[in-house]
Order: C-alpha cells, then sequence, then structure tokens
C-alpha cells in the first residue's frame, strides 16, 4: 500500500476538508508500514473502508431568538464507525462547525475509543450555533429543536452522543430532556448526564484528569513525576479546569490558562481557590479571562496563546491546531519534555512532527484525552446496571483505563531508545477495529 497514492485519493474523495484530511495523514503515515508488514488488512481494504463515514445526517434547526426572530442553523451527526460497540462521541456547539472538523473528530473517536478497551464506536455530531452571547432560553430551544430531529438517529445500543466545546452540563440537560419526551423512555441515550439523572461520578473531571493520569504513566517510566514540575495550559473549559486541578492536586505548579480572548500568566501557580474563581467565571457567569488577571493582580495577554511561557511539560487544552510550529519550536528550546494533548488535534501536523523528531514524550490527543470518553463508556454500563458507582470506584478505573492505554501505545510505540506514542497510539487503535472489521466480511 502506499502512501502518496492513498492521500491523493482521500483528497480527492474529500475535497475541501482541510482538518479531516489532516487527521488521516497522521495515521496513515503510522498505519501503512504496519500494514505493509500484514497483508490481510490491505486485502480487505480496511484502511480504505476505517475513512470513509458509516453515514452522515445532516438536518436544519430552525429556533425563536428572545425578540421573536425566526434563526436558522445547520447540524449534523457523523457515524464513522461502529465495528466494535454503538457510535459514540460528543456534540461541539461553535460557529467554526463544519464537515470537515466533525469528520476529523469522528475519525480520531473511532481510534480513540478503541485505545479505552471498552466496545464503543465512533462519532461526533454539532452545529455552527453559537451559544455565545445567548439567554438560557434561546440555548434551551436551540437544543430542543436540535433534539426534536436527533432523536430519531440515536438511542443507548446504537448512538450516545455526549458533550464537547459548547456542550456542557446546560446543554446536555435541555438535549437529554428532550430526548427523553420524543422518545418516551428514559434510556441512557446520552452521557455527561447531571448526577440526579443518571450522570457518572467523575464524568466531568474525566477528560483532564486522565490527561494527567497519562502524563504521570509517561513520567513514570522514565522514573520521574509531576511533582514541582512547572505547567503551561491552554483553554479554560471542561477540559483544562480538571487538567489543572489534578495538576495542582500532584504538586505541580499551573502558570497559564487562556481563552479565545488571550492568555494568564500566573507564575505563582494557581490554586484551589483560584481555580474555583476560575470554574464559577467560565462556567457559570460565561464571562472572559482577562477576570482572572484582574483578581489576582497577574499578567494577561490579550490575543496571544501560552506557548511562550517557559515550562516543562505543556497540557493543550482548548481545540485543533492552536499550537504551531513555531511554537512547538519555543517550547522545544525552552527544554518542554512533555507533552499531553487534551484538546483533539491540538497541534498542527508541522508542529507534531518537530515534538516527534525531538524525541520528548509526547502523547496525542487519542491516547491522553481518552479519559473523558473512557468514564462516558462506564456511564453507560452504570446506566444499563441501574446502579450508581462511588467517586473513588469510578476514578479507580478511570486511572487503570490511562495506564492500559499507555501499555498499548508502549506495545506498538517502543522504538530503540523511546517511546513513539502516536505510532503506538495510531496502531494500536486501528487494529481493534480492524480486526473487527475483517471478522464482519466485506460491508
Ligand atoms: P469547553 O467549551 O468547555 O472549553 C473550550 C475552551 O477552549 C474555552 O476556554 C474556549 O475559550 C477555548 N477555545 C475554544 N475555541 C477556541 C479557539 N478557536 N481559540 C482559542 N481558544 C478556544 O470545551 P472542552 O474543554 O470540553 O473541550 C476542549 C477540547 O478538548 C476540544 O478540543 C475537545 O474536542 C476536547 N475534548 C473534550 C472532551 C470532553 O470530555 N469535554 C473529551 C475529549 C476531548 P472561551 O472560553 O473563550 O470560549
Amino acid at each position: 500500500m502506499e502512501f502518496d497514492q492513498f492521500m491523493l485519493d482521500l483528497t480527492r474523495r474529500n475535497p475541501s476538508q482541510p482538518e479531516f484530511h489532516q487527521a488521516v495523514r497522521e495515521v496513515a503515515e503510522k498505519v501503512i508500514p504496519f500494514i505493509n508488514t500484514e497483508p490481510k488488512y490491505e486485502k480487505a481494504r480496511i484502511l480504505e473502508r476505517m475513512t470513509e463515514p458509516d453515514r452522515i445526517i445532516t438536518f436544519r434547526v430552525c429556533w425563536e431568538d428572545d425578540e421573536g426572530n425566526v434563526q436558522m442553523n445547520r447540524a449534523y451527526r457523523v457515524q464513522f464507525n461502529n465495528a466494535i460497540g454503538p457510535y459514540k462521541g460528543g456534540l461541539r456547539f461553535d460557529k467554526s462547525v463544519n464537515l470537515s472538523i466533525l469528520k476529523f473528530l469522528g475519525f480520531e473517536q473511532t481510534f480513540k475509543n478503541s485505545l479505552t478497551t471498552l466496545p464503543m464506536g465512533g462519532a461526533k455530531g454539532g452545529s455552527d450555533f453559537n451559544p455565545k452571547g445567548k439567554s438560557d432560553a434561546e440555548v434551551m430551544r436551540f437544543c430542543q429543536s436540535f433534539m426534536s430531529e436527533l432523536f430519531r438517529y440515536i438511542g443507548s445500543n446504537l448512538d450516545v452522543p455526549a458533550g464537547d466545546i459548547g456542550v456542557g452540563a446546560r446543554e446536555i440537560g435541555y438535549l437529554f430532556g428532550q430526548y427523553k419526551r420524543m422518545s418516551g423512555e428514559f434510556t441512557g441515550a446520552m452521557t455527561g448526564k447531571g448526577l440526579a439523572f443518571g450522570g457518572s461520578p467523575v464524568r466531568k473531571e474525566s477528560t483532564g484528569y486522565g490527561c494527567v493520569y497519562f502524563a504521570r504513566e509517561m513520567l513514570s517510566k522514565q522514573k520521574d513525576g509531576l511533582e514541582n514540575k512547572v505547567c503551561v495550559i491552554s483553554g479554560s473549559g471542561n477540559v483544562a479546569q480538571y487538567t489543572a486541578q489534578k495538576l495542582i492536586e500532584f504538586g505541580a505548579r499551573v502558570i497559564t490558562l487562556s481563552d479565545r480572548s488571550g492568555f494568564i500568566y500566573d507564575p505563582d501557580g494557581l490554586t484551589d481557590e483560584k481555580l474555583a474563581f476560575v470554574i464559577d467565571l467560565k462556567t457559570n457567569k460565561r464571562a472572559k479571562l482577562s477576570e482572572y488577571a484582574k483578581e489576582f493582580r497577574c499578567d494577561y495577554h490579550p490575543d496571544e496563546k501560552p506557548w511562550k511561557v517557559t515550562c516543562d511539560i505543556a497540557f493543550p487544552c482548548a481545540t485543533q491546531n492552536e499550537l504551531d510550529e513555531d511554537n512547538a519550536r519555543t517550547l522545544l528550546g525552552h527544554e518542554c519534555s512533555v507533552v499531553s494533548e487534551g484538546a483533539n488535534m491540538p497541534t498542527t501536523y508541522e508542529g507534531a512532527k518537530l515534538f516527534e523528531e525531538s524525541k520528548i514524550l509526547y502523547a496525542p490527543g487519542k491516547a491522553a484525552n481518552a479519559g473523558g470518553v473512557a468514564i462516558s463508556g462506564l456511564e453507560m454500563t452504570q446506566n444499563a446496571m441501574r446502579l450508581n458507582w462511588s467517586h473513588e470506584e469510578v476514578d479507580l478505573r478511570l486511572q487503570n483505563i490511562m495506564k492500559r492505554i499507555h501499555e498499548q501505545c508502549v506495545e506498538y510505540g517502543q522504538e530503540k531508545d523511546y517511546v513513539n506514542y502516536v505510532k503506538g497510539a495510531n496502531i494500536a487503535g486501528f487494529v481493534k477495529v480492524a480486526d473487527a472489521m475483517i471478522s464482519y466480511g466485506v460491508m
């Protein structure tokens, strides 16, 4: 199988979808050499089939704003691959949402879910609806209209959406409420639910905690730890908040957070109290991070990203392609030696190449941020069993899952003198899905 030809065919089949091309390129570069040693995968054309979604559902969402004006958005659900379990993946509400972004996310999700060791296929969905500046009532009306269409395509054994950028506890409540109303059933057709209605302990913390647990695994393989490490985080939403919380607990020093308007630099480091301020600011008040700088008298850098700040470890936790080649070079120049991606594909292709070549501990999102979907998987299990595990039990399971993901990356990514986590995650994620697809025959 020839890489250049494969990518040429893919880009021809999917024109004008740069994020999707980028996500596939990163996987194909690692998986094609592996496929070339295992002819059964090439014969069954598994990679070609895995890069074509099972189906894409597109629909119109109409709703009324507070002034009574009719508004319209476009929405999607990309059901990418259900070879190893029901479709599973978040919903994103952001003005940037388009098919290229959702296909990249759905494709990544298929590999990530496979790595969790749980039976979940890959999907992603969302809308170009922008929740910023909307009232609760407007968000509710949008969510209800969105779910009035989506409900017929999802279900606890079919497709189980969750949150992502712009879809947090408030949106999940409105969406699940409408699902329950439309379907006439109370089933675990969504995850990330509130604890009062079928949610799992640790779900809201799980992506951030998992990302830190993964960094801890990488460091512990090198007989090192997180204590006193200086950490730079981007983002200040769900993933960034709980990445910061676990790092503080482990004795690391978190000195930055960011949002769309800039970043804060707090050289003393965040504390639990400061983090509580951030969580309230971003989750309840939905305000800008510059308020943090005013409250705690630290530097605020408008319209900038935090990658120029000297650190030991970087946790990109905001969005895709937020860390480019120059940023990667700057981080490496400052001797940053660990990058654990909380966001999906936050590093550009060129930036990721630099990290790989430098042989630092570089964990791609599909491994490092898989804790979120893993706990979503455990939320599905608890819903099916109609019981709730304790916080401690779920947290322990999360730590074990992150350990297993790390082991799989090492198994497939061990090179002579270091572990290539990108290679390990891609091949390990591929094998399970590919073997299931071969078992089903041609479909
Ligand atoms: P949130 O909406 O809670 O937070 C997103 C954060 O990123 C906010 O601080 C936001 O800034 C910032 N951000 C978003 N877009 C941009 C942009 N274009 N430029 C700069 N900053 C931006 O989302 P999550 O924390 O849930 O998700 C963050 C990342 O993690 C995404 O890549 C998501 O796909 C990934 N992820 C999330 C999981 C989860 O369980 N939530 C699971 C696995 C991966 P502002 O506050 O100004 O909006």
